[in-house]
């Protein structure tokens, strides 16, 4: 199984990818299970047990307000980028108005928009 920062960062990419087709509603009971229908990686997953796997994860970014809930739904608190960090290359996903620019893997501070706008 994942780490959890591991299944944050592919929360945070699910979020992105969906906010970026205009959604950005979840229901916290069918996360896992959308997760293991378009991830490749979760694809042999117990959605039940990455369920399990990602709850403490999903409380995490609940309290740092990354993430509103209200029973079962989810909203994302607002528009995630998706930075690069110019020294380590890690991508991070960032909730503009609350998250500081800063890399999630080595805290380095040089990022930028992610892929490069020409
Ligand atoms: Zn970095």
């Amino acid at each position: 199984m994942d780490t959890p920062r591991e299944l944050e960062w592919y929360l945070r990419d699910h979020f992105f990818r969906q906010a970026g087709k205009g959604r950005t509603q979840f229901q916290r009971s069918a996360i896992a299970g959308e997760m293991t229908s378009l991830y490749l990686r979760y694809r042999g997953y117990d959605p039940q047990q990455l369920e399990e796997s990602m709850s403490p994860v999903i409380d995490d970014l609940v309290s740092m307000q990354i993430l509103r809930q209200s029973g079962d739904s989810l909203e994302v608190a607002g528009a995630l980028v998706r930075m690069q960090c110019a020294k380590c290359f890690y991508v991070s996903y960032l909730l503009a108005e609350k998250e500081p620019k800063t890399c999630q893997r080595c805290s380095g501070t040089e990022l930028h928009e992610f892929p490069k706008r020409k």
